[in-house]
């Protein structure tokens, strides 16, 4: 492992450890401050009102959809090429899947397409920004308006990118990101839902906390279970840590900017390899470096015997068993989807990554694609 190069890692420092150890000499290690202290400080940054802290970005994701009362009967459109939580979570609601194919270009759902898949049946649009680039969101909201729906951003890539000024987070009804240890920031496992509505806060605090809420006119003591709610709370000293990383946010972010600027330099002109693009009203924070290449398995390969541990997102959602079962094959319908995966390769791409392992993945791919 000592000389390999992942696809992604965390950065943790003295600091951070600092953080985490004060919380847990302290007196709350869960439902404490830090907590409340870490949703004011993500909301802040996002230019939001509302933030729910929880145990993971899944939870963040199925939160939001609770929000919006999403159950049986109701359907939900996304993209093929995402991580399954953004999909599964819906259907643990009840809800059922629509996928609309992708564009090329920005490798997000492609908005000219969404309106196709709208049915009487559909509630939530949930468009996910891959590799941290956002997606259309002005279009998309245009779209739920229209057609009275809600957004619920899979911004799991993407905190702390940019949208025609706008930060993700403060643009789409509800933003759910993750903080597991390959993400932008932090708290091992962790995530966060964002939305300037009150009801939905109000809601998804519920839903994170059983179902219950405190009746102090029955006794201080009293409280009553309002539904069937989950245990998704984060601890306080997750939330220490994430308050720590955000600190560090605008640094790893300039960190995953500059690397990305590295590989295109590197990589322009190349023969047989397409490099992710940032459109012009767009500053992503990069999650991921995205490329597509020929014979994707032996390049893979090739670069793993290198130590080179490159990864592969997506598998598309509906080649998965699971999908298949519960929605029939739907092989050959998304074929954007289909052909990037083909030739999906995800470079390694974090902050804490030294200038000579930068270098080092550069030229590897670059011998592996001239057939070195
Ligand atoms: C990581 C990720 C999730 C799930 O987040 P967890 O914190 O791992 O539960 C959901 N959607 C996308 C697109 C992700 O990358």
């Amino acid at each position: 492992m000592k000389n390999n190069i992942p696809y992604g890692h965390q950065w943790i420092d003295r600091e951070d450890i600092k953080e985490v150890e004060k919380v847990l000499k302290g007196d709350w290690i869960t439902c404490g401050p830090k907590v409340e202290e870490f949703e004011r400080r993500v909301a802040k940054y996002c230019g939001v009102k509302y933030a729910v802290a929880c145990s993971s970005g899944t939870a963040a994701l199925q939160l939001a959809y609770l929000a919006c009362s999403l159950k049986k009967g109701d359907e939900v459109i996304t993209s093929p090429l995402t991580f399954a939580a953004t999909a599964t979570a819906a259907m643990h609601c009840g809800a059922e899947i629509r996928l609309v194919d992708i564009d090329e270009g920005t490798l997000n759902i492609d908005v000219g397409e969404i309106e196709k898949k709208i049915t009487k049946k559909t509630k939530v649009i949930a468009p996910v920004d891959f590799a941290g680039h956002p997606c259309d969101l002005d279009e998309i909201k245009k779209i739920a308006k229209k057609h009275n729906l809600i957004v619920v951003e899979d911004a799991a890539h993407a905190l702390g990118s940019v949208y025609r000024k706008k930060k993700v987070g403060s643009i789409s009804d509800l933003t759910a990101f993750s903080f597991h240890p390959v993400k932008n920031i932090t708290t091992g496992e962790g995530g966060m839902v964002l939305t300037n509505n009150k009801m939905f806060f109000e809601r998804m605090k519920t839903f994170r906390h059983h179902g219950m809420k405190k009746k102090p006119s029955g006794g201080a003591w009293y409280y009553e279970i309002e539904k069937a709610g989950y245990n998704y709370r984060i601890t306080d000293f997750q939330c220490a840590l994430g308050l720590s990383q955000m600190k560090k946010l605008a640094k790893f972010i300039k960190k995953r900017r500059e690397i990305v600027s590295f590989y295109n330099k590197a990589f322009k002109g190349l023969k047989g390899i397409i490099l992710p693009k940032e459109k012009p009203y767009v500053k992503a924070a990069w999650h991921l470096y995205p490329i597509q290449v020929r014979e994707r398995k032996r390049v893979f390969d090739a670069l793993r015997k290198k130590g080179i541990l490159a990864q592969v997102h997506y598998v598309p959602l509906h080649f998965h068993p699971f999908f298949k079962k519960e929605f029939g094959s739907q092989k050959g319908k998304f074929p954007k989807a289909e052909r990037y995966y083909q030739g999906a390769l995800s470079l390694p791409l974090y902050p804490a990554m030294k200038k000579e392992e930068v270098k080092r993945v550069a030229e590897a791919v670059k011998q592996t694609l001239h057939g070195e």
